[in-house]
């Protein structure tokens, strides 16, 4: 049975005026002044709607900044005093619950480290019971979609309806220029899974780096998201956590204005003939991929009795080196991103590898 949510459209609480949702700020309150300065120069943007700040911080090894805790929440409740930006904070115990609550942060959010673990999503969810206000769920830090699911169904549990997610990458072990791979397929699964759930992408955690910014935000756009939370300060090479990600509020606005937000339909008519005819031919290339690889599995078969009358192993390392480089190669030729072409073959060797020792071992057996 596939699971359902609760879930209230974003404009029932909070107005972008059919604007993508920014949501922007440090990732740490550091001190008033920072806070305050940074929530004016976000409001002078006029395309912000959210501010965030990160009052307690979940670091993954003790000794760093560890966040300014409740001292922070009265610079928040000034920021939003002067600029009129409702503020969000992230909160993983009942306790910075209680605290936010107390003195008016209008959002909290749950961040990735909290999300991997039901127990605390459960405390979160038990204090939530009764209060009225959005929550926020961040993608868990490993690649498990049950996870980020679980919390979702925790939270709404509690009767809480103001819901959206935030995908902000994942740590998977596999090198990548990015700081959390961003494993897109994984939140488009979330979106198939519950289409109301508004998705908000944040670029800054996935990028870990200024550079990557605007690509990884783009592409939030062109997937349709409905928002995103970047992280800004007045002086981000001097922030006391999360330095290297973050922009100053200027050219977070500069970003923004060379954002391109695509519509997800177009009612003209010739456009929509032309797309039916593209999806047409797509279908039909599609067809012909999954033909192919019924063609080279059926080679592959062949193969497999060649090597069991021969006696060799399966896996030949210098093939399989030859092959994914070739591949690669060809691929970059062609113009594709060659790391595409290669986790498809990866893909393919696997099932070819499980293939041929499924044969090799039941003609043994046979035999
Ligand atoms: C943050 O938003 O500053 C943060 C700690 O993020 P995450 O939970 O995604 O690591
Ligand atoms: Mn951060």
């Amino acid at each position: 049975m596939k699971p359902t949510l609760e879930v209230l459209p974003l404009n029932s609480w909070i107005e972008t005026n059919g604007k993508p949702l920014i949501i922007s700020g440090p990732c740490s309150a550091e001190t008033e002044e920072q806070v305050v300065e940074t929530a004016r120069q976000l409001a002078s943007l006029n395309a912000v709607h959210v501010l965030r700040a990160g009052v307690w911080k979940p670091r993954t090894r003790p000794g760093s900044f560890e966040g300014q805790g409740e001292k922070a929440l009265p610079w928040l409740q000034r920021a939003k005093a002067e600029t009129g930006l409702p503020v969000a904070v992230e909160v993983a115990t009942p306790e910075h619950i209680e605290l936010a609550l107390k003195y008016g942060v209008d959002i909290l959010w749950i961040g990735a480290r909290t999300t991997v673990n039901p127990f605390n999503v459960q405390e979160i969810a038990d204090a939530l019971r009764g209060v009225d206000v959005p929550v926020l769920i961040k993608n868990p830090v490993n690649p498990d979609l049950a996870l980020w699911v679980g919390a979702f169904e925790r939270i709404a549990g509690a009767g809480i309806t103001k819901l959206a997610a935030i995908h902000r990458g994942f740590s998977t072990g596999e090198t990548s220029k990015y700081r959390n791979i961003p494993l897109w397929q994984l939140a488009i699964e979330l979106k198939d899974m519950f289409p109301n759930l508004p998705v908000i992408g944040d670029p800054s955690h996935m990028a870990g780096k200024r550079a990557y910014l605007q690509e990884l935000s783009q592409m939030s756009m062109d997937l349709n998201y409905d928002g995103l939370i970047v992280e800004s300060h007045i002086d981000p090479d001097n922030a006391w956590s999360d330095a290297a990600q973050q922009l100053t509020p200027v050219h977070f606005g500069e970003m923004l204005d060379q954002l391109q937000i695509r519509k997800v339909e177009s009612s003209n008519v010739e456009f929509k003939g032309a797309l039916e005819q593209i999806r047409a031919t797509i279908d039909n290339v599609d067809r012909q991929l999954v033909e192919m690889l019924a063609a080279r599995m059926a080679l592959v078969e062949k193969l497999a009795e060649y090597k069991r009358e021969n006696n060799v192993t399966i896996f030949q390392p210098d093939r399989w080196k030859e092959l994914h480089e070739s591949r690669s190669k060809q691929a970059k030729k062609m113009g594709l991103y060659p790391e595409l072409v290669e986790e498809i073959f990866k893909i393919i060797h696997m099932e070819s590898i499980r293939k041929q020792t499924e044969l090799m071992n039941s003609n043994t057996q046979n035999a």
